[in-house]
């Protein structure tokens, strides 16, 4: 599954990270979210709606061509705000997790 590879010695700091398809080289979004946190709860921006990620089978797949998706592009943001004002949806409902605890799916 995919993870902030080798960003905790960014410590707790805001990161900014293109997640893009290895297939088609476009980019689905982007990703912010706090080094030392799981990607899980990271926000997703997508970059167009009509072309979602989707999980196949555990893998993030693009929602163009269904190619493997991958981060690229980590890069830590100057500024510190709430991740709810990072704007975009929780990346938990594109990897297909349930969000918090006892909410609804
Ligand atoms: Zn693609």
């Amino acid at each position: 599954m995919l993870s902030w590879t080798n960003s905790r010695r960014f410590g707790h700091r805001l990161l900014s990270a293109t997640l893009r398809c290895r297939q088609c080289s476009r980019p689905a979004g982007d990703l912010v979210g706090f080094a030392d946190r799981t990607l899980s709860e990271a926000r997703f921006l997508p970059l167009d709606t009509g072309f979602m990620p989707h999980n196949l089978a555990g893998e993030l797949r693009c929602g163009r061509c269904a190619g493997q998706l991958f981060i690229d592009d980590i890069e830590p943001l100057g500024r510190s705000v709430p991740l709810d004002e990072a704007g975009g949806i929780p990346f938990a409902r594109i990897l297909g997790e349930r969000e918090g605890a006892g909410t609804a799916a």
